[in-house]
């Protein structure tokens, strides 16, 4: 049923009953003033510039998972680009149906490079997204998800509770089992498939406090941020922690900010522009007077979202600039260590590794070359081809929680192309992607942050090396072995941070 604003107003609902904040209520207000195109409302629709671009030259469908999974135009760019022309139009409503086709799109920009013309599907399917948030009521079930993901997951103190949570029912048996059955995928595949993404981390990593500054080794060279992230902070603490190992070995000072949260970009993926703006803008506060050079960032959907600030926030008059000067200063940490000639000796990791273009980081950000050339340094690193290295994994910020059966079949393709190539591990610049490939290998083979291999290699550890992984094979919990995933409490693996 299509329920235009107007209408949302008239059935009563309230702000308190649709869990509203006061900022939707604002642009729900906003939008129902401004004069709308065709079925979309006056804010923020989708630009028909940027939809008049596409020529239909179908280039894009081979990139397109969801093409690749069913092979239906209508889940294809191509098709999702005619859907909005058809609903700028006039011609298609905003109803559940055409809600699905935009639901089941995972956002990951394969389209976005594979296109010759330029269509800037990201910027489309965002402005899409917002307008359908505001105008299609979902389903009761689906509408109880996303409130609990979304008020869970920009929280690292709830994430950090639910993750606990998650620990000792896992712990306890019964619970852990019965999330893990078949009959709770069947009955509940939503939050089976959410337990299931839950890495196995050790509870002194959860509650891992990084130093609010690290000193650089040897003469600085620059002074960088270090962006925590709301879910990395809490299950990928090592991988935050191999960060500032490697840049203090590079000269860096690292100063990780006090107030920082969540960078949006779930909210942003997602259509909740206004929950976006509002975390956005905690980050953009929470770094001024720092004099960082740079903000380095460790998970690619975050830095995807953070470069894109000063486009995100442009109508701000308080905000519009200080946004876009903290997104010049954004930066992968793969490019940044990748473009400073390494200062640190490389210790030799004679290891096979995989590595996997994470699409936030390839396709969004134009990021491949650089996480390759820094694993190259390292003496004894095989890179190995994987096919499809551009097709999406099926991780896509919460696409594997709201969208679980194509998240897993895109999963278990990923996981056998990677076992096709034969590594000793996998590497993965996004944790939506080392969560995602962890759960779908049939292997237990690690699957690491290349930062994570980069610190190793200066501290002269091997971690995943055959002897190493046998001595913690014997020490890990039979559910972490079946994982395949992370070390648990103290074991090797997790790099023995200087700063912790
Ligand atoms: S973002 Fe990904 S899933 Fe969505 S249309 Fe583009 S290629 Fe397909
Ligand atoms: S490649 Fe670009 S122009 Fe061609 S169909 Fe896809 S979106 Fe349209």
């Amino acid at each position: 049923m299509v329920v235009s604003s107007g209408q949302q107003s008239a059935a009563g609902t309230t702000p308190a009953s649709t869990g509203e904040s006061a900022s939707e209520v604002t642009v729900a207000e906003a939008s129902r003033s401004r004069q709308g195109t065709g079925h979309f409302d006056g804010y923020h629709p989708p630009s028909a510039a940027r939809l008049d671009q596409c020529v239909h030259c179908g280039f894009c469908l081979p990139s397109c998972p969801t093409y690749v999974l069913w092979g239906q135009e209508s889940d294809s760019p191509r098709g999702r680009i005619d859907l909005m022309k058809g609903a700028l139009e006039g011609r298609l409503p905003l109803d559940r149906d055409f809600l699905s086709h935009i639901d089941a799109c995972l956002g990951c920009m394969g389209c976005l490079t594979a296109c010759p013309s330029g269509v800037r599907y990201d910027e489309v399917v965002e402005a899409t997204r917002q307008q359908l948030e505001r105008q299609v009521t979902r389903t009761l079930a689906d509408r109880l998800l996303r409130r609990f993901v979304f008020s869970l997951f920009p929280y690292p103190n709830r994430v950090r509770a639910a993750a606990l949570a998650g620990k000792l029912a896992r712990s306890g048996g019964a619970a852990g089992r019965m999330l893990a059955s078949e009959r709770a995928a069947r009955l509940a595949p939503r939050l089976s498939s959410m337990a299931a993404l839950m890495p196995q981390c050790s509870t002194r990593d959860m509650f891992r406090r990084l130093p609010r500054r690290a000193r650089p080794q040897g003469e600085p060279r620059m002074k960088v941020g270090l962006m925590a992230g709301c879910v990395a902070r809490v299950f990928f603490s090592p991988v935050n922690a191999a960060a500032i190992e490697a840049l203090t070995s590079e000269g860096c000072e690292v100063v990780v900010a006090s107030g920082q949260g969540c960078c949006g970009a779930l909210s942003f993926h997602s259509g909740r522009h206004e929950q976006g703006v509002e975390l956005a803008k905690s980050m953009v506060d929470a770094w001024e007077g720092t004099g960082i050079d740079r903000l380095v960032i460790d998970a690619a959907g975050c830095g995807s979202t953070v470069k894109d600030y000063g486009r995100l926030l442009e109508g701000d008059p308080e905000y519009a600039a200080r946004a876009a000067a903290l997104a010049a200063k954004a930066v992968d940490v793969t490019e940044l260590l990748a473009d400073l000639p390494p200062r640190a000796t490389r210790h030799p990791l004679p290891l096979r590794v995989a590595y996997h273009d994470a699409c936030h980081l390839a396709h969004a950000q134009g990021v491949r070359r650089q996480p390759r050339e820094l694993l190259e340094q390292i003496p004894g690193v095989e890179l190995l081809p994987v096919a499809e290295s551009d097709l999406c994994c099926g991780s896509a910020g919460i696409y594997n929680i709201v969208q679980p059966e194509p998240a897993a079949a895109l999963g278990r393709r990923k996981a056998a192309a990677i076992t096709a190539a034969g590594p000793d591990l996998v590497a993965t610049a996004n944790p939506g992607c080392l969560m995602q490939i962890s759960r779908h290998m049939a292997q237990p083979i690690p699957v690491v942050h290349p930062v994570e291999l980069v610190a190793a290699s200066i501290a002269g550890r091997n971690p995943w090396s055959l002897e190493e992984r046998r001595s913690l094979e014997e020490r890990r919990s039979p559910d972490a072995r079946a994982a395949g995933g992370r070390p648990a409490d103290g074991a090797p693996g997790q790099p023995s941070s200087a700063t912790d």
